[in-house]
């Protein structure tokens, strides 16, 4: 039998966090040996995740923790703001991340790669563990070789954090490969209204609507001679994205170095 892997979550206590411990306790090759949420130190993990009592105390030093409980891997699902940290105080202890905070800059991610690769870990931030999510990133990229006008339309809750989402500034850095650059639209536009045209990346537009009542979407909307096509997911649950991570957390012990992104797990 294959080595039980021992796992860590930062955010335990989170909305994605809970539905982590969940999916690590349902699962007999994973471990749970530490769950790291501050507001919420002393709480067994498995009942704060509304599950049964697992013995695992939430704690709020991620550094002890980690020299205690001796993780694999930690699952990080926190906020922008201590991500970086979190991820940086993983790979010193040769603990692998698994990241699905958002928020990340280009200069951070390489760095990160660098440390794991140093330490001779692997990685993954993946902006999103869902494979609808995913194949509608790869989909968008393939239609922008014939489409090269397009527009991302992201939705998400009114409490998020970071703008664009994660995930709409992986799927503009994927169509960005295979696009041909071009920047779309009348030169002569102006905004009588700030913002109105949205983010701008390499030649196309960005828009962020934050809403309470929405989970995640996104559409990529295309435009062409007499005609426009949309590719779009829809999230419903948190649970949607938990086999995405299950898979990553057994997948991140295989190779070394940071891989950015989850399609890089699916043909
Ligand atoms: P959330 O419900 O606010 O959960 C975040 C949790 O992290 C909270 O319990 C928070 O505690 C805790 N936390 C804050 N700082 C921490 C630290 N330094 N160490 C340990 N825990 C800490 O947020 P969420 O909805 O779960 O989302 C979390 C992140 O995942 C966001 O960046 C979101 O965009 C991303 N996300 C990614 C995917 C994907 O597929 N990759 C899918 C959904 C969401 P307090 O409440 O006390 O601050």
């Amino acid at each position: 039998m294959s080595q039980i892997i021992k796992v860590a979550v930062t955010g335990a206590g989170g909305r994605m966090g809970k539905e982590v411990v969940k999916m690590v306790l349902e699962d007999d090759t994973l471990q749970l040996v530490a769950a790291i949420d501050p507001s919420k130190s002393g709480q067994d993990a498995g009942t704060l995740a509304g599950a049964a009592p697992c013995g695992v105390s939430v704690t709020g030093d991620l550094e002890l923790t980690l020299v205690e409980s001796k993780p694999d891997v930690l699952v990080d699902f926190t906020t922008p703001h201590s991500v970086v940290a979190n991820t940086q105080l993983a790979i010193k202890h040769k603990v692998r991340p698994v990241i699905g905070t958002t928020g990340f800059t280009p200069e951070q991610i390489t760095e990160l790669d660098e440390l794991c690769k140093k330490q001779e870990i692997g990685g993954l931030i993946a902006p999103n563990f869902s494979i609808g999510g995913i194949l509608m990133m790869k989909f968008a990229a393939q239609a922008s070789k014939y489409f090269p006008d397009l527009e991302i339309i992201e939705y998400h809750g009114d409490q998020k954090l970071d703008a664009p989402s994660g995930t709409a500034v992986k799927t503009a850095e994927m169509i960005s490969e295979v696009r041909e650059e071009k920047r779309q639209g009348n030169p002569n536009e102006h905004e009588t209204i700030e913002g109105s045209r949205g983010g701008y990346y390499n030649g196309f537009r960005i828009h962020s609507v934050r809403l309470p009542g929405v989970f995640a979407q996104q559409e990529v909307i295309f435009g062409g001679f007499g005609q426009t096509l949309k590719i779009r997911h829809d999230s419903y649950e948190r649970a949607g994205y938990m086999p995405g991570v299950n898979l990553a957390v057994k997948k991140v012990m295989e190779y070394t170095g940071l891989i950015y992104g989850f399609e890089h797990f699916i043909d």
